[in-house]
């Protein structure tokens, strides 16, 4: 089962069967709301009955149906026999035969039940998980202890045990009380100093890659001087620890300090695009449509989106959006309607040409629902007249 990640996420946005045979179906796990196995084998069964409905109508011609039929098949089957929930509160499969494409997403939330068949995956139900998933590097460090987890998407992984089993416990025989308490100091600073460097082992400069240091108050100051500068930046922040304390049980603190930084990034990024358009230079844009060319162009270089969408359209040969039907300007081919509308197209191409895509269910109230930070400003088309009105 694969976990959720940008990689996964962008390998699915560029996948584009000729015929209507990508299937993504979502499937409700959430024990508050399907608790017993009975319920959640009814839920499967509609799902699957939604899904043979969905393929009928998609296929366009014998072979393509015959394919959905077979691929919807492999899911119920799936779902039936092979599939196993625990420890998962959503399920996302994207199915396409054609493309040889077969991947289960265990998601760590909720997810509404939903099967949509197109030229194209559906990838808007993943942006609220692709959001939160950052890797935290989560240190316990004592005087003698020294554990490191990473912890992503609700997992949890042992990276590294620096504790000093017993050390310090020894008599001291003869030694004066003030030299003794010395030589320990300085034994507790090379251990807080071998957890620091394993620390920055685990966080590569300018990743995504978070930290947080749980400590008593006493260590924090002498431990913090200890980190290395990139180990920094990427600190969430410091936060209690008792003693055997596990990652598990630091998790909600942990999640706790993940959201609020992702909430200080996204203002962030609302600050700069407030600043941006007052610019006027270009370089930010508020409607569906600057998104969708810019997207095609690859010019998002962030764009914050919180689920809403709009009706769109979509060239069959260049991928295109358009907000109205017709013909590609581009290449006069009749356009289609796209799967899940601009969203759905603007994340794509965002994602395709390495852009941050942002899940912001709140601050985007006054747009329809995205906004979006440029590479470099649209350039004008030929004939058009220029005016810089940043004086
Ligand atoms: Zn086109």
């Amino acid at each position: 089962m694969a976990q959720i990640g940008v990689d996964l996420v962008k390998a699915l946005a560029g996948d584009r069967p000729a015929e209507p045979t990508a299937i993504s179906c979502f499937v409700e796990l959430d024990p508050a709301t399907v608790p017993t196995p009975n319920e959640l084998g009814s839920r499967l069964t509609s799902l699957v009955t939604a899904a043979r409905r969905a393929a009928e109508e998609a296929g366009e011609d014998h072979s393509t149906t015959a394919n959905l039929r077979a691929d919807v098949d492999r899911i119920a089957h799936f779902l039936a026999d092979d599939f196993d929930r625990s420890g998962g509160k959503g399920l996302a499969l994207f199915v396409c035969e054609d493309l040889g494409r077969w991947e289960e997403v265990l998601l760590p939330g909720a997810v509404g039940s939903a099967v949509h068949i197109g030229r194209t995956f559906v990838l808007a139900p993943l942006l609220e998980f692709l959001e939160r998933d950052r890797p935290v590097v989560v240190a316990a460090v004592g005087r003698e202890r020294g554990m490191l987890w990473r912890l992503r998407s609700g997992r949890v992984q042992e990276l590294a045990d620096f504790s000093r089993k017993g050390q310090g416990r020894h008599d001291h025989g003869a030694w004066p009380q003030a030299r003794y308490q010395r030589s320990r100091d300085r034994d507790a600073l090379e251990h807080m100093r071998r957890v620091a460097a394993g620390i920055a082992e685990h966080v590569a400069p300018g990743s995504r890659t978070l930290v947080v240091v749980a400590a008593t108050e006493e260590l924090r100051p002498a431990f913090e001087l200890l980190l290395e500068t990139h180990v920094k930046k990427a600190l969430l922040g410091f936060t209690q620890v008792e003693k055997q304390q596990s990652a598990l049980d630091l998790l909600p603190e942990v999640e706790r300090m993940l959201d609020a930084r992702l909430q200080d990034e996204r203002e962030a990024l609302l600050a700069r695009w407030r600043e941006e358009t007052g610019q006027g230079a270009g370089l930010a844009g508020g409607s569906w449509a600057d998104a969708l060319t810019a997207s095609w162009e690859g010019r998002i270089e962030s764009i914050l989106v919180d689920g809403r969408t709009e009706a769109a359209f979509e060239c069959p040969a260049c991928s295109r959006g358009y907000l109205r039907p017709g013909a590609c300007e581009l290449d006069g081919n009749s356009l289609m309607p796209a799967l899940g509308g601009a969203l759905e197209l603007v994340v794509r191409g965002a994602l395709l040409h390495d852009g941050e895509v942002r899940w912001a269910p709140e601050g985007l109230e006054r747009s329809t629902g995205c906004v979006a930070l440029f590479r470099y400003a649209a350039v004008p088309p030929k004939g058009a007249k220029v005016t810089d009105r940043r004086h």
